[in-house]
C-alpha cells in the first residue's frame, strides 16, 4: 500500500468562504457549508475523501448551494458511497439531497433499510474502500447513540462529527446522548494514538490525545460543580444550570440544561445522586427548544423537571 501521510492543513473554516474547496491532504477535501450559528460554529464540514472513486462524509444541511459545492470537490470522479457520522439535521438533512444526486447509498450506524431500501449500516470495525484510502467505522456513543467516526487508515487519522468539535464545546442531550459513554468513546479513542482529527465543526486538530484529554479535564471539572452546586442546595436543573454556568452567555443555559442532565443521569448511575420525577410534569409531551431565535431540535424530557439530590 503506499504512504499518503503528509501534514494536513490546519487553517480554520471561513464561513465567509463557504462553499470553498480546500485540498486538506492528498486524500481530504473539505468543503464548508453555509450554515454558520451558536451550534455550527463557522458551519458544517462536508469532507470528500479518496482519489478515485471517492467517498462523500455527511451531506450536511439541505441546501442546493452545498450539494453544488460539493459536486465541484467531486470533480467527475466516481462516488461510491456517502457515509453519515449522525442523525443530527446539520450533518444529515442533505441525505436525500444527496443521495438523488450522486445515485449511491448513505451507510450509518443506524439501520434505515426499513425506511429507505437504498440505504445500509455501515457497523463498528466495518471498512470502505475507495481510491486510495480505506475508512473504518468506530462507534462512539455520547454525543449520538449512533454516532460513528470513521478512521482514515493512510493518514491514522479519525473523522469525528460531532464527538470532538474544533473551537466549541460538545452537548450531550439526553435521551439519546449519554455522559458515561461520551467519555467512554474519548477514552477508547485517546488509546488509537491517532495523528490528526477532521471534525465536522472548525478546522483539523493536529494534537487529538491533548483535545480529548482537555475536553475529559472540562467534563470532569463540570461534574464537580455540579456536585457542589447539589451540596450548597439546588436541586432543579434550572438551578443547577445558573450557578454552574454562570461563565457562559444567558441564552445558551437553555442547551446547557441537557449537559447537565446527562451529568446527574451519570451520577444516578453510579449511585451517587438520586432524582425524584416532578409528577405534575411527567406526562407533559416533549418540548421543542428555543434558544435566542433559534428552534433546536431538542425536545425535553420529562426528566428535566425532577429534583435532583445525594443519595
Ligand atoms: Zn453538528
Amino acid at each position: 500500500m503506499s504512504s499518503q501521510i503528509s501534514s494536513p492543513d490546519l487553517s480554520f473554516p471561513n464561513p465567509e468562504r463557504a462553499g470553498e474547496i480546500e485540498q486538506l491532504t492528498p486524500l481530504v477535501r473539505r468543503v464548508l457549508a453555509a450554515n454558520p450559528s451558536f451550534m455550527t460554529g463557522p458551519g458544517t464540514n462536508t469532507y470528500v475523501v479518496g482519489t478515485d472513486p471517492v467517498l462523500i462524509l455527511d451531506p450536511g444541511p439541505d441546501r442546493e448551494d452545498h450539494l453544488e459545492a460539493v459536486t465541484r470537490a467531486v470533480d467527475g470522479r466516481e462516488v461510491k458511497a456517502i457515509m453519515l457520522t449522525h442523525d443530527h439535521g446539520d450533518h444529515s438533512l442533505g441525505c436525500d439531497m444527496f443521495r438523488a444526486h450522486f445515485e449511491v447509498p448513505i451507510y450509518s450506524k443506524r439501520d434505515t433499510a426499513g425506511k429507505r431500501p437504498a440505504d445500509r449500516p455501515f457497523p463498528n470495525g466495518a471498512v470502505m474502500v475507495v481510491g486510495g484510502a480505506r475508512l473504518r467505522g468506530v462507534h462512539t456513543p455520547g454525543h449520538a447513540a449512533e454516532h460513528l467516526c470513521f478512521l482514515l487508515e493512510e493518514e491514522h487519522a479519525l473523522f469525528t462529527g460531532d464527538h470532538v468539535m474544533a473551537g466549541s464545546t460538545v452537548v450531550i442531550a439526553p435521551p439519546n446522548g449519554n455522559m458515561a459513554d461520551y467519555l467512554g468513546s474519548l477514552r477508547r479513542l485517546i488509546k488509537m494514538d491517532l495523528s490528526h482529527l477532521y471534525p465536522g465543526h472548525g478546522g483539523v486538530l493536529p494534537d487529538p490525545s491533548c483535545e480529548m484529554e482537555g475536553i475529559i479535564a472540562h467534563r470532569e471539572a463540570r461534574e464537580s460543580s455540579v456536585l457542589s452546586a447539589l451540596q450548597a442546595g439546588d436541586t432543579k436543573i434550572a438551578d443547577i444550570v445558573a450557578r454552574v454556568y454562570a461563565d457562559v452567555q444567558e441564552f445558551l443555559h437553555p442547551v446547557a440544561r441537557y449537559t447537565v442532565l446527562a451529568h446527574l443521569q451519570k451520577l444516578e448511575e453510579e449511585g451517587r445522586v438520586r432524582s425524584v420525577p416532578d409528577p405534575d410534569t411527567a406526562a407533559e409531551p416533549p418540548r421543542v427548544v428555543q434558544v435566542g431565535n433559534t428552534e433546536l431540535p431538542l425536545r425535553e424530557p420529562p426528566e428535566m423537571k425532577a429534583s435532583f439530590s445525594f443519595i
